[in-house]
C-alpha cells in the first residue's frame, strides 16, 4: 500500500498519536466495554474533532477529505474511530439548519470539547429502518415542548452533554407526506437525566456505547428545536451523505489494517515447512480484498469530491458506504482465515475489528436501503416501500 493520498501530513500526526493507545489498551475497553475517553480526550485536545467546524467557531475549517484522513487513520493504526465520529459530524445539523443564535452558542463549545455533542437519536424499536414512522412525540406548552417515548440503540448517550433528536410534533395520520410533522431537537441531556430521561446501556457484540432512552413528560425549550416544526426530516436527512462518507472511510482503514495484517502473518507463518502466504489459498482472498479496497476508496475519493464541489452527494455517498463496508468485511473474513485458530484468540485483534465491522452491515444504514436507495433514486425502479 504505497500509493499517495491526500492529507498525508495529518495522516502522520494522528497515527503518532494512535501509537499511544496500542493493542493492548482497545482490547481491554473492548474487554470491559468501557468507553475509550483518554483516547478521544486526547484527539479532542489535538483539535482532530473539530476538524469540520469553521474557524469562526473555533473548528479547523477543513474539508470533508480531511475529517475522512482523521478517522480512516485512527482504524487503519488499529483503534476505533466509532466511539467519536459523531463528535466531529453531527453539528453539522446545527450548522447547516441552526438559527445565528444557537450556532453561537454550541458550535464554540463542540470545538473546543467542552460540550459533546455525539449522541443522535432516530431509531426506535418499532420503527426500525422505517423512520417516518418513528412514535415519540413532542407536544407544544407555550415556550416549551413536552417529549414522551422511547429510542433504541442511541449511541454514546452515557458520553455525550448533547442530543439530536428526531421526534414527531404532528400525528402522521394529520400530515399530507409521511416524513412531514418531525422536527429536529437540540436536548441538553444534563438538565433532564435521571429525572425525565432515562438511558439505559445495552451490551452488544462489539464495544459501542449503545443505549436505550426513555423520555417521560421530558422537557425541551422551544428555543432548542432546529429550524422550523415539522420539517426535521429533511435536516436529519442533510446530514447522511457527510456520515456516510466517514464511515466509509473507517472502513476503508479498517480494511487496510486487515490486509497489511493477513500479509505480514502470511509472510511468518510457516506451516509444512513454508510460509502460508506462498499458498495461492491463501494469497488469492487477500488480493481480492485488496482490489475491493482499492476500488472502493476510488469511489470513496469521488463521493468527496462530488460533496466538496457542493452538489448532491447521495448516489456517491451511497455507493461508497455500500463498496467500503464489504471491503472491510471480505479483508476481515480473509485476515481471520490466514491466521487461523490464532485469529480468534483476542491479542492478535483480529476478532475484535471483525466483529467492530460485522456492524457497518447494519448501521447507522442497512445494507439493503442503500440497495433499495440506488434502485429507486439512481435506476429510477419503483419504490418498493
Ligand atoms: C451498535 C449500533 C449502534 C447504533 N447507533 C445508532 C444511533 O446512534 N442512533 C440511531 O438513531 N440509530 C442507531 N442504530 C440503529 C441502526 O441505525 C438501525 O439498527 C438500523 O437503521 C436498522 O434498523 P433496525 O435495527 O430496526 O432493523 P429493521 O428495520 O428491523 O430491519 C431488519 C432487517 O430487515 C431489513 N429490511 C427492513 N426493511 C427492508 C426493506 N424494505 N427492504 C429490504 N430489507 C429491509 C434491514 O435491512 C435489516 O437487515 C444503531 C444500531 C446498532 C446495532
Amino acid at each position: 500500500m504505497k500509493y499517495k493520498l491526500a492529507y498525508q501530513d495529518i495522516r502522520n500526526e494522528v497515527a503518532k498519536l494512535c501509537k499511544k493507545f496500542p493493542s493492548a489498551y482497545w482490547q481491554k475497553c473492548d474487554r470491559e466495554m468501557k468507553y475509550p475517553t483518554e483516547f478521544v480526550r486526547v484527539l479532542t485536545e489535538a483539535g482532530y474533532l473539530s476538524a469540520l467546524i469553521p474557524e469562526k467557531y473555533g473548528g479547523l475549517s477543513l474539508p470533508i477529505s480531511a475529517g475522512a484522513a482523521i478517522l480512516e487513520e485512527i482504524n487503519r493504526s488499529g483503534g476505533n474511530a466509532g466511539a467519536c465520529h459523531a463528535q466531529m459530524y453531527t453539528m453539522g445539523t446545527i450548522l447547516r439548519h441552526g438559527s445565528t443564535e444557537q450556532k453561537a452558542r454550541y458550535l464554540p463549545g463542540i470545538a473546543s470539547g467542552a460540550l459533546r455533542l455525539q449522541a443522535f437519536g432516530v431509531t426506535e424499536p418499532s420503527s426500525g429502518s422505517d423512520t417516518s414512522s418513528l412514535k415519540c412525540f413532542a407536544r407544544k406548552e407555550g415556550s416549551k415542548y413536552i417529549i414522551n417515548g422511547q429510542k433504541i440503540w442511541t449511541s454514546r448517550a452515557e458520553h455525550s452533554d448533547l442530543l439530536l433528536l428526531l421526534v414527531r410534533t404532528t400525528p402522521r395520520e394529520e400530515v399530507k407526506k409521511k416524513t412531514l410533522g418531525l422536527s429536529a431537537f437540540l436536548v441538553d441531556m444534563r438538565d433532564v437525566i435521571g429525572r425525565s430521561l432515562t438511558v439505559r446501556p445495552i451490551r452488544t457484540m462489539m464495544n459501542h456505547s449503545a443505549t436505550e432512552l426513555f423520555f417521560d413528560e421530558m422537557p425541551v425549550a422551544a428555543a432548542n428545536r432546529i429550524g422550523e416544526e415539522g420539517e426535521g426530516f429533511k435536516y436529519i436527512l442533510s446530514g447522511l451523505n457527510a456520515e456516510r462518507i466517514l464511515i466509509s472511510a473507517e472502513s476503508i482503514g479498517d480494511a487496510k489494517w486487515f490486509i497489511q495484517k493477513a500479509s505480514s502473518y502470511a509472510k511468518e507463518r510457516v506451516v509444512f515447512n513454508r510460509p502460508i502466504g506462498q499458498n495461492q489459498g491463501i494469497q488469492f482472498p487477500i488480493s481480492r480484498a485488496y482490489a475491493q479496497m482499492r476500488s472502493a476508496e476510488l469511489m470513496l475519493i469521488e463521493a468527496m469530491r462530488v460533496f466538496e464541489s457542493g452538489d448532491n452527494a447521495g448516489e456517491e455517498a451511497n455507493l461508497s458506504k455500500l463498496l467500503s463496508a464489504e471491503a472491510q468485511l471480505a479483508a476481515g473474513d480473509a485476515c481471520l482465515q490466514t491466521f487461523g485458530g490464532f485469529g480468534f484468540a483476542e491479542e492478535y485483534d483480529v476478532e475484535r475489528k471483525y466483529r467492530e465491522s460485522r456492524l457497518y452491515q447494519v448501521a447507522p444504514v442497512p445494507t439493503n436501503l442503500i440497495l433499495s436507495f440506488i434502485a429507486e433514486h439512481v435506476l429510477e425502479m419503483p419504490r418498493s416501500y
